[in-house]
């Protein structure tokens, strides 16, 4: 047995987290109020946070801005494991930075126009037929081919619109209603 610093309730030994700096190897806090500690210091961290977000909107906005520049592979992730979500699908992500993705591709640009304006991040297996977020599964498109591509699987039509020659009739469709 051995008593907490917190509550000061004579715990089991297994009530308590080891740590290596202890005297005994342990940590002075049992485990319930190693984690409460825990949860309030968050809490605070968060209440701070929204309490300066709010008292300044416009430093909030751009710090969001430079995040989202610097490393646009956390707002793709973030994105994909909620429309994963929301097609009550498993998210399985595998890090890649845009570095990485743009080394990849060989470029910054639309895999079916070419275009290197308005770029999004498309995943050739869609996410709604249950597309990975993975290296190999993304390309950029722009908006508007993104637009037209829908959540249609896009085998065949971005080599259909390259050569003209359009084969899967799915994909006729969507590209002469887009
Ligand atoms: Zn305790
Ligand atoms: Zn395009």
């Amino acid at each position: 047995m051995k008593t907490c610093t917190g509550c000061g309730e004579a715990k089991p030994t297994t009530e308590y987290h080891r740590d290596a700096t202890g005297r005994d190897g342990l940590r002075a806090r049992c485990k319930s109020c190693t984690s409460a500690r825990f949860a309030e210091k968050r809490d605070y961290h968060r209440e701070h946070a929204r309490a300066w977000r709010k008292a300044n909107p416009d430093r909030a906005r751009e710090q969001r801005q430079r995040r989202n520049e610097e490393a646009p592979h956390l707002r793709w992730e973030k994105h994909y494991r909620e429309s994963a979500r929301n097609h009550g699908l498993t998210p399985v992500i595998e890090t890649f930075t845009k570095q990485e993705l743009v080394e990849h591709l060989g470029g910054e640009f639309c895999a079916v126009c070419g275009s290197t304006e308005n770029l999004t991040l498309d995943h050739k297996h869609p996410i709604a037929a249950g597309g990975a977020h993975r290296l190999e599964n993304c390309q950029f498109l722009c908006s508007a081919d993104n637009t037209r591509k829908l959540t249609r699987s896009d085998r065949g039509w971005i080599t259909g619109v390259r050569s003209g020659v359009l084969v899967d009739p799915d994909v006729r469709k969507g590209l002469t209603t887009a």
